[in-house]
C-alpha cells in the first residue's frame, strides 16, 4: 500500500465495486462488518434496518474493493419502498461483482428465488454466499448447495459464516480477483464513505427498533440535526430527532416517565462515543410527522434513497 497515490494505477492493481444483495436478515451487514472489521454498517435482529447503500472500502497491496450493502428488495407499497428498489436496481447494474447472500440456516426459499430471478437480467457476475454455516450440519449444508444451484447459474457458491469469519477471506479473494484493473479510488486508510452523521443516525435507529421490539414500525426516521464541539474539551454535542408517524408511536418511544428514550439514548451514546472516539452528549427528541413514508419530498429529506 505504501506509496500508492489516489487515482494511480500500478500494473496489475485492481479496483471496483461489489454489491451485497439478499433477503432481509441473511447477514449482509454482518458480512460487511466482518470484512471491514469495523462497524460500518448497522446490524440488527430486525429486518430492513439498512436503508442506505453503505460502503466499506477495503484496500490491500493488490486491490481496492468498495463494498455496498444494499437495502432489502421488496414489493413497493410506499414512496419509500419505490425509492429503495430503484437504488437496488441501479446498484446492481453499475457494480463489478454482485454478492448474493443466502441464509443456510433458514434455507433457500421463495424470497431467494425472487431475487435470483431479478439477477437473471443483470450482466454483472454473481457470487453466491451461503451464510450462517456455523448454524448448520454438513448434510444440511449440502442440501442448501443443491437448492442454490437450482436457482440459476452462478460464478461460484461459497459457504461462509459472517459471524465467525470462516470463509470470509476466501470471499474477499474471490471478489477482488473479479475486479477490473483500475486505480485507487479512495485513500488506502479510509474504510467508509458514509458521513459520520449517517452512521450516528443508523446507530440511534437500530437501538430504537431493537429496544421497542415490535412496537414501533420501521417507519421511524432518524435525523442528525447538528454535531458540534462542546465548550468542554474533547466532548461532542449531538442533536438527534426521531420522526414517527403517530402519537401512539411517540408514546412508545418515550416510554413510562421517559424511561425508553433514556435507555435508547444511553445505549446509542455508548456506541457513538466508540465510533467517533470522543465523549458524546446526545440530545434525543421524538417528533410526529404524519405519513412521511408516502411523501417523496420527506423521504428525500430524511436521506433515504440517496446513492
Ligand atoms: P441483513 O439484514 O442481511 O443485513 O442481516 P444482518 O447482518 O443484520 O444479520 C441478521 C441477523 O443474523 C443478526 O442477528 C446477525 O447476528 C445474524 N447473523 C448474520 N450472519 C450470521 C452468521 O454467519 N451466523 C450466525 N449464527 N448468525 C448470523
Ligand atoms: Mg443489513
Amino acid at each position: 500500500m505504501d506509496g500508492l497515490q489516489l487515482g494511480q494505477s500500478p500494473p496489475g492493481f485492481r479496483s471496483g465495486f461489489a454489491s451485497f444483495i439478499g433477503r432481509p436478515n441473511v447477514g449482509k451487514s454482518t458480512l460487511l462488518n466482518q470484512i471491514m472489521r469495523a462497524k460500518v454498517s448497522i446490524i440488527s435482529e430486525r429486518p430492513q434496518t439498512t436503508r442506505n447503500a453503505v460502503r466499506g472500502v477495503l484496500t490491500t497491496e493488490a486491490a481496492q474493493a468498495v463494498f455496498i450493502d444494499t437495502p432489502g428488495f421488496h414489493k413497493p407499497r410506499t414512496a419509500l419502498g419505490q425509492k429503495l428498489n430503484a437504488v437496488v436496481h441501479v446498484t446492481l447494474a453499475e457494480v463489478d461483482v454482485v454478492v448474493f447472500v443466502v441464509d443456510a440456516a433458514d434455507g433457500v426459499g421463495s424470497g431467494d428465488a425472487f431475487l435470483a430471478h431479478q439477477l437473471h437480467n443483470v450482466r454483472t457476475p454473481v457470487l453466491v454466499v451461503l451464510n450462517k454455516t456455523d448454524l448448520v450440519a454438513e448434510q444440511a449444508l449440502e442440501r442448501q448447495m443443491v437448492a442454490v444451484r437450482a436457482l440459476g447459474s452462478f460464478e461460484e457458491i461459497l459457504p461462509v459464516s459472517a459471524k465467525s469469519g470462516a470463509g470470509v477471506a476466501d470471499l474477499v479473494r474471490l471478489v477482488t480477483s473479479r475486479l477490473p484493473e483500475g486505480p485507487l479510488f479512495y485513500p488506502p486508510d479510509q474504510v467508509t464513505d458514509q458521513p459520520e452523521s449517517v452512521l450516528v443516525a443508523e446507530i440511534v435507529r437500530e437501538k430504537a427498533l431493537r429496544l421497542t421490539r415490535d412496537e414501533v414500525p420501521h417507519s421511524i426516521a432518524v435525523v442528525v440535526e447538528e454535531m458540534r464541539e462542546a465548550e468542554e474539551e474533547g466532548r461532542l454535542e449531538v442533536d438527534v430527532i426521531v420522526y414517527v408517524e403517530r402519537d401512539s408511536q411517540k408514546g412508545i418511544l418515550i416510554g413510562h416517565r421517559g424511561g425508553m428514550l433514556k435507555q435508547i439514548g444511553t445505549e446509542a451514546r455508548r456506541e457513538i462515543s466508540a465510533l467517533l472516539g470522543s465523549r458524546v452528549h446526545l440530545d434525543l427528541r421524538v417528533k410526529v410527522k404524519r405519513d412521511w413514508q408516502r411523501q417523496p419530498g420527506l423521504v428525500e429529506r430524511f436521506g433515504y434513497g440517496r446513492q
